[in-house]
């Protein structure tokens, strides 16, 4: 199947249909500013429904890693993406009617050729922390030769311990 899919977004919101899927990392151009590398891939999962009153709408479900830049330290950041939002479908032209709302639901343009690949790209780029950072101190400010250094002198330990006579 196909990762990157066109649906008709009124169609699939009141055939109640669903689409799963995943997309690698490296497609998403207009995430790539913000990566520290382009590894990885995000699964979806498209639901189509009804709302309580009954205006279709869309539920998008998006996790999996992202590897972000650490504005401090300026090395790799994990981050799980985990989006979960659900957007109501406007009809083309049509103002949204609970546009004074601000506790309102988001919606989007109802399309007869919703590109699904660029709608999750958008929710993953709405949801990224604005200057992503590694918790205080967790920054890689260390060299590394000294965790190797610190993982030699264990096993160094180990064996000094094993060679050593039981006093007991
Ligand atoms: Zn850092």
């Amino acid at each position: 199947m196909s990762a990157v899919a066109v649906i008709d977004s009124l169609e699939f919101a009141r055939a109640g249909q669903v689409l799963r899927g995943s997309l690698p990392v490296a497609g998403l151009k207009r995430l790539e500013d913000g990566l520290f590398d382009t590894q990885g891939t995000l699964g979806y999962k498209l639901t189509g429904g009804l709302d309580e009153l009954s205006r279709p709408r869309l539920e998008l479900k998006i996790e999996g890693p992202l590897h972000l830049q650490c504005q401090r330290c300026l090395d790799r950041l994990e981050y799980a993406v985990d989006v979960s939002t659900r957007l109501l479908l406007l009809p083309e032209g049509r103002p949204p009617e609970d546009s004074d709302d601000p506790e309102g639901p988001d919606t989007i343009d109802a399309s007869a050729e919703l590109d699904v690949a660029a709608l999750i790209e958008d929710e993953v780029l709405l949801s990224l922390p604005l200057a992503p950072r590694h918790p205080d101190g967790m920054c890689a400010s260390r060299p590394k030769q000294q965790d190797e250094g610190a993982k030699r002198a264990s096993a160094f330990a180990q064996l000094a311990a094993l060679k050593q006579p039981n006093n007991r």
